[in-house]
């Protein structure tokens, strides 16, 4: 099974390179629907449509009336750059067929400029004809894929959150074109109703493109689209986010990017978004300094077919962080307290730097710092059974040298919640342990208004950890002693012990 397993991972492999997918073999049964949005952008609506659509991960398409587009410049860049496709639905909502071609084509290029102007690029632009008034001469002077539904909730007649709602989970079905208008404030309000009921049973919310694309179906210039229900060409995966890879070598930080292969990968060096127009397309391995953001993108087609990104962060140790950033208050700290392995991330390139710590976690990073030192013998606590494998080691070596302690009933609590006090007392016993004289330390304990929180048994060591300027005041002459620790704060506390020694 394992050996079948490599040699279809190899296969898979060597298709990707010559940038095939075999789409019934990695079909992911993923159920499809395309909701697009006509008629906007709408000054009152659209802003919460795309907060909406961007908390639930969708993506949609958006016919735009281009004397609307004019107006709201902002909201068609902001759709764009958050994802959403962008077409023409006309300059002002003719019924085309009742307009020469001359007349098609000036609407259409009139509109394009608008878009073009407010996204600040130049694509080409998908359309659907207004009312879905259109006939074969139509299409043809457009010439430009074009799109009817094959769902419609009638919303902008009802204009009702929950009739609208109702329709739209009655007639969806894998492979739909939802018709919405986001002219209408109950319309998104049925629609982020909808995403939510819809992705709760594994459908997957995605611009036009996207969807005929990942149904095996080519869209071209001159024909009318009406649903991508599925075929026989299957569910083609969707597009995967770049990995970032570093490795050392003698001429610094070498990073490799991958893509998916049905596109190529874009990126940036400068911390902004990758656009066509600032991006450089990645051609192979590259060195940066420590302390690059790199932001990058699969990209199939700009407008329309693009992976979420990855941003990334080359450390100046050489670690890759997605969360942690040059000139966040901690990256220095978590930069070397990680390097050093005292703190590993939570999962691959990722450190949480927000997220708190428990007592075992901070026993863990002690242990680590002190080098893993052998230990032997048994936890002697209430609990101690239901102690991880993970952090037994660390509680046992923490606690053989009195710098973690169990509580009065017997209990050693490791998953509890860090505070404040706990955590400068174990780095003031740390201290101790690697040679450190606290006894000359002046009281600056009894200048926080709170100190009186701090307990007895604790005053000495916590004291010395403030003296030493390890534990510092929250502001407003507060300790705030009971407090919890994020990892974040937690690497800077460290980096600040390890000073000490
Ligand atoms: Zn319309």
């Amino acid at each position: 099974m394992k050996k079948f397993r490599k040699l279809a991972a190899a296969f898979l492999a060597v298709l990707m390179l010559v940038g095939v997918l075999p789409i019934s073999a990695s079909a992911d049964g993923d159920k499809l629907i395309a909701l697009t949005f006509d008629d906007g952008p709408s000054s009152s609506n659209t802003a919460r449509l795309l907060d909406g659509l961007k908390a639930r991960g969708a993506h949609c398409k958006f016919f735009l009336v281009g004397q609307m587009a004019e107006r709201s410049p902002g909201l068609v860049k902001r759709a764009w750059q958050e994802g959403h496709e962008i077409a023409s639905h006309t300059y002002d909502h003719p019924a085309m067929t009742s307009k020469t071609d001359a007349q098609i084509r000036q609407q259409l290029q009139k509109t394009d400029a608008i878009l073009d102007s407010a996204i600040g690029q130049n694509f080409s632009y998908m359309l659907r004809p207004p009312y879905g008034d259109y006939n074969q001469r139509v299409l043809k002077a457009a010439n430009t894929p074009c799109f009817f539904w094959s769902m419609d909730t009638y919303d902008w007649k009802s204009q009702n959150a929950d009739s609208v709602y109702r329709e739209f989970i009655k007639q969806a079905r894998d492979g739909s074109i939802a018709l919405l208008h986001d002219t209408h404030s109950t319309s998104v309000t049925a629609a982020l109703r909808a995403i939510d009921t819809l992705q709760a049973q594994g459908y997957k919310f995605v611009t036009l493109s996207e969807m005929f694309m990942r149904r095996g179906i080519s869209l071209e210039n001159g024909k009318i689209y009406f649903n991508a229900y599925p075929g026989k060409n299957g569910t083609a995966p969707g597009i995967a986010k770049p990995a970032v890879n570093l490795e050392k070598d003698e001429n610094g930080k070498r990073v490799t990017l991958s893509g998916d292969a049905r596109g190529s990968v874009y990126y940036t060096l400068d911390g902004s978004m990758p656009t066509p127009s600032n991006a450089k397309k990645y051609t192979g391995a590259f060195y940066v300094p420590g302390g690059t953001v790199i932001r990058a993108v699969s990209v199939v087609k700009w407008n329309g077919i693009r992976s979420d990104e990855t941003s990334m962060t080359v450390t100046a140790r050489g670690n890759l962080f997605t969360d942690v950033k040059p000139g966040d208050w901690f990256y220095n700290d978590v930069d070397r307290i990680a390097a050093e392995g005292i703190l590993n991330g939570t999962a691959k390139n990722v450190f949480s730097p927000n997220v708190g710590l428990t007592r075992a976690m901070l026993a863990t990073a002690l242990y680590r710092a002190a080098g893993q030192p052998e230990v032997s013998g048994e936890l002697e606590f209430s609990d101690a059974s239901a102690v991880g494998s993970w952090c037994r080691d660390a509680l046992l070596w923490a606690c053989e040298n009195g710098i973690m302690k169990g509580y009065e009933d017997g209990a050693l609590r490791p998953g509890r919640s860090i505070s404040r006090a706990e955590l400068g007392c174990m780095m003031t016993r740390y201290l101790v342990l690697s040679g450190k004289d606290i006894s000359e330390l002046e009281d600056v304990l009894s200048g926080f208004s709170d100190a009186g929180a701090v307990n007895e048994s604790m005053r000495e060591a916590l004291n010395a950890a403030c003296a030493l300027g390890i534990v510092k005041g929250i502001g407003g002459g507060r300790l705030d002693p009971n407090g919890g620790a994020t990892r974040a704060q937690t690497a800077v506390m460290i980096s600040r012990m390890l000073d000490k020694i």
